[in-house]
């Protein structure tokens, strides 16, 4: 196994830690280009922000994305930080339409100025449904005291430097890292939520939800099962163990899950110099750019009206930077999404106040749909889509145990409010 020469990619993972952001600043004169397309109702003093673009890769090892290395990854599981106090209940499900939600993307985006965000990881899940995320971007516009039924959903989980899952010591970036527990059991099927109910016959498949036991009832777990009660020393622990270890070694049964990735970061200036960066680009494109481009203009065609014409020219020229990239991080004092399109967007008043400490939402990142098209998700009109989504962090990214619900802003590109 060969565990030389990973430090680089490890950096790169760290690379969200805001600090690293003061060296590049000397590239103000490419800004001033977007100024020339100002809309009106848009409070535009365009001083912008450095951001820092997400692109997909294949992990590179296959440990590349566990816990302990503190990844940035799409698809397949998270990662979970605080691997013990996981959501639970009805904040896996869709409050739409009660399915276990699944797992898109998380970001690992620690902040330096306290102790208690020395890991700070945020979680992005969603329903697979394309008609809960229609029902969903009317929930969105209702405000307090009004509960909102989402179909997205965000979670924030952090823990200080000293903490009982992982060593303070730095990790080395390869395969020798271990986290210090095992962590909560997680479903046999989804492998993403916490397996608390057990299958009864066997008593060794475990499931979050009553739905993902039938799936894999259904999908093979019914021979599993009979063969693993029927066994002749079933009462015997060590029969068990073998039914565990079966279990544990085929973790995740579902083969719906989106495929897994690594997120890369890179900054948006590196981009700016010219456009000519077509072989840097060509390095980590994992489809060819014609098809990202054919995504682009399947979403234009949906737009109508000429401020959206306009809006849209503005984020492509803007996208067009780095055109695969798939999600766009800026955590500062003002920063705002990127918005496709004039319609769906947010006023302020529409950004509720943190759950937990009651203080201002603001704006981390935005997930682009170019994730959908890596995913592999079909084109279809009923095929899961949208134009971005913001996630909104609590800006004093406030204290306290577990995982934390966050808000996320969905804009669809077809609907025009
Ligand atoms: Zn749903
Ligand atoms: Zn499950
Ligand atoms: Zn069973
Ligand atoms: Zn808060």
């Amino acid at each position: 196994m060969d565990i030389d020469g990973k430090g680089d990619s490890v950096d790169e993972l760290k690379g969200l830690r805001i600090t690293s952001l003061d060296d590049d600043d000397d590239d103000d004169d490419e800004d001033i280009a977007d100024n020339d397309d100002d809309e009106d109702d848009e409070e535009e003093e365009e001083e912008e922000e450095a951001v820092i673009l997400g692109f997909v890769e294949k992990p590179e090892h296959n440990w590349s994305l566990l816990r302990q290395q503190f990844p940035s990854k799409a698809g397949g599981i998270p990662a979970w930080l605080d691997p013990d106090n996981l959501p639970s209940g009805m904040s896996c499900v869709c409050d739409i339409c009660g399915q276990p939600l699944q797992f898109l993307l998380q970001v690992y985006a620690p902040l330096v100025e306290k102790d208690s965000t020395f890991h700070r990881t945020l979680f992005v899940f969603m329903c697979l449904s394309m008609k809960c995320l229609l029902r969903d971007q009317h929930e969105q516009w209702k405000r307090h005291p009004d509960k909102q039924s989402r179909s997205v959903k965000v979670f924030r989980c952090q823990l200080p430097r000293a903490n009982p899952y992982y060593s303070s010591k730095p990790s080395e970036g390869n395969v020798t890292d271990k986290p210090l527990t095992p962590g909560a059991p997680l479903c046999n099927w989804c492998g993403t939520w916490k397996g608390d109910k057990f299958c009864s016959s066997c008593k060794v498949a475990r499931y979050c939800s009553q739905k993902h036991q039938v799936m894999h009832w259904r999908s093979g777990h019914k021979l599993e099962c009979q063969q693993l009660s029927l066994s002749p020393q079933s009462s015997d622990s060590n029969a068990c163990y073998g039914g565990i270890a079966q279990i544990k070694s085929q973790k995740v049964a579902s083969k719906s899950l989106w495929p897994e990735y690594e997120i890369q970061n890179e900054h948006e200036s590196e981009y700016d110099t010219e456009m000519s960066g077509d072989e840097g680009l060509a390095n980590n494109s994992l489809i060819p750019r014609n098809r990202v481009d054919d995504t682009m203009k399947s979403l234009m065609d949906n737009f109508e009206g000429d401020g959206d014409k306009k809006s849209w020219a503005s984020f492509q020229e803007r996208i067009a930077k780095a055109p695969e990239q798939v999600l766009r991080y800026c955590r500062s004092a003002g920063s705002k999404p990127l918005w496709p399109i004039l319609g769906g967007r947010p006023s302020n008043a529409d950004i509720p106040l943190c759950n937990y400490c009651g203080g201002r939402l603001c704006f981390e990142f935005q997930i682009l749909p170019q994730l959908l098209y890596y995913f592999g998700v079909k084109n279809d009109a009923d095929s899961l889509d949208w134009a971005t989504i913001a996630v909104y962090t609590c800006e004093a990214s406030c204290e306290g145990v577990d995982y934390k619900q966050e808000f996320a802003w969905v804009q669809l590109s077809t609907s025009i409010n």
